[in-house]
């Protein structure tokens, strides 16, 4: 029997690991296919490489007709230039990144990238041209490596190693026992939210699209962590378009446009400091942040009530 026991026992772990594999790829493709109902055009184009304007042009978006949720959004991040947006917990901001990736088409008005119509793109094109840095990241059940490498399978480990250098993941793998061949994921080596989120920035630097999104973990960082994360957040900034969807208001302090949106619509545009003059919306979520603060001395905390 033990002869019988043996292999069944294999194929119950092969299955076992057929299984978690198809689950971390559902998951991620949920994430990254969410509508497919959205096709190319017939006479789509793809977008050429290089450097891309984004312009978000009159939005109009509603997930449910009976409900609109974004009015009129009216705003450019010119090539090279990050642009933030900050406002209450619904307010709209993570669905201006979805529409920029096209998980969903906008109802009003039309986002553009280098005058291209996102609706005129080739999806291969548009979404090979922008790289995610979600709030909360996937990690399959595999190597650090492997999970990096994602960003872009063809990449040579130098290359991986060389982008977990530029996102600060080096001290950490350092410690690992089996560095960079280290099971992460569900069942492997649990990482931290920080940690996480630098896999993350490693897996789209790696990638180096022309537009970066990141879109800012929710959950409240140490105040070291929320520093480094920012000082990262600006080096994968330089020198490509990006959107940064911001929880925190000490991320956006040096963006180039801050955008402040509230229910949907902007209320407010600038950068810090004349924002702050302002004395409206912004400068008010800037002084309850500091108040929270100075509260518990921790990082500033969401930059809305929850
Ligand atoms: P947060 O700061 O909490 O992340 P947000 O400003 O990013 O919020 P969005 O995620 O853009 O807000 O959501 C805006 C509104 O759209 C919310 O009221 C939300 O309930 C609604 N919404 C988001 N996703 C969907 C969806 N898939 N279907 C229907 N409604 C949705």
């Amino acid at each position: 029997l033990i002869q019988l026991y043996i292999p069944l026992n294999f194929l119950g772990v092969m299955y076992r690991e057929l299984r978690q594999a198809l689950t971390d790829i559902e998951r991620m493709f949920g994430l990254m296919h969410e509508h497919r109902e959205i096709a190319d055009a017939a006479d789509a184009v793809a977008l050429p490489p290089g450097p891309a304007g984004v312009r978000f042009e009159h939005v109009g978006f509603a997930y449910d007709a009976r409900r609109p949720i974004l009015f009129d959004v009216d705003f450019d991040i010119p090539a090279g230039s990050t642009v933030a947006v900050v406002g209450q917990s619904g307010s709209g901001k993570s669905t201006l990144a979805r529409l920029l990736y096209r998980f969903y088409d906008v109802q009003g008005g039309a986002i553009r990238i280098d005058g291209h119509d996102l609706r005129q793109l080739t999806q291969d094109s548009l979404r090979a041209a922008i790289g995610i840095v979600p709030q909360d990241t996937v990690l399959f059940n595999d190597t650090l490596v492997y999970n990096i490498q994602y960003g872009r399978p063809t990449a040579s480990r130098a290359e991986v190693e060389a982008a977990a250098r530029a996102a600060q993941l080096e001290d950490f793998v350092a410690q690992l026992p089996e560095g960079y061949d280290t099971r992460v994921g569900e069942r492997g080596l649990k990482l931290s939210g920080g940690e996480k989120q630098r896999v993350a920035i490693a897996r789209a630097l790696l990638k180096d699209p022309a537009i970066l999104i990141f879109d800012e973990a929710t959950s409240a960082l140490d105040s070291k962590t929320e520093k480094a994360i920012q000082a990262q957040i600006e080096r994968a900034a330089q020198g490509r378009t990006a959107l940064v969807i911001a929880h925190r208001l000490s991320t956006v302090m040096d963006a180039d446009e801050i955008i402040v949106l509230d229910a949907g619509r902007i209320v407010e545009r600038g950068r810090h400091a004349a924002l702050l003059a302002r004395n409206g919306a912004y400068a008010q979520m800037w002084l309850l942040q500091q108040q929270e603060e100075g509260d518990d001395g921790a990082a500033p905390a969401a930059a809305r009530p929850r």
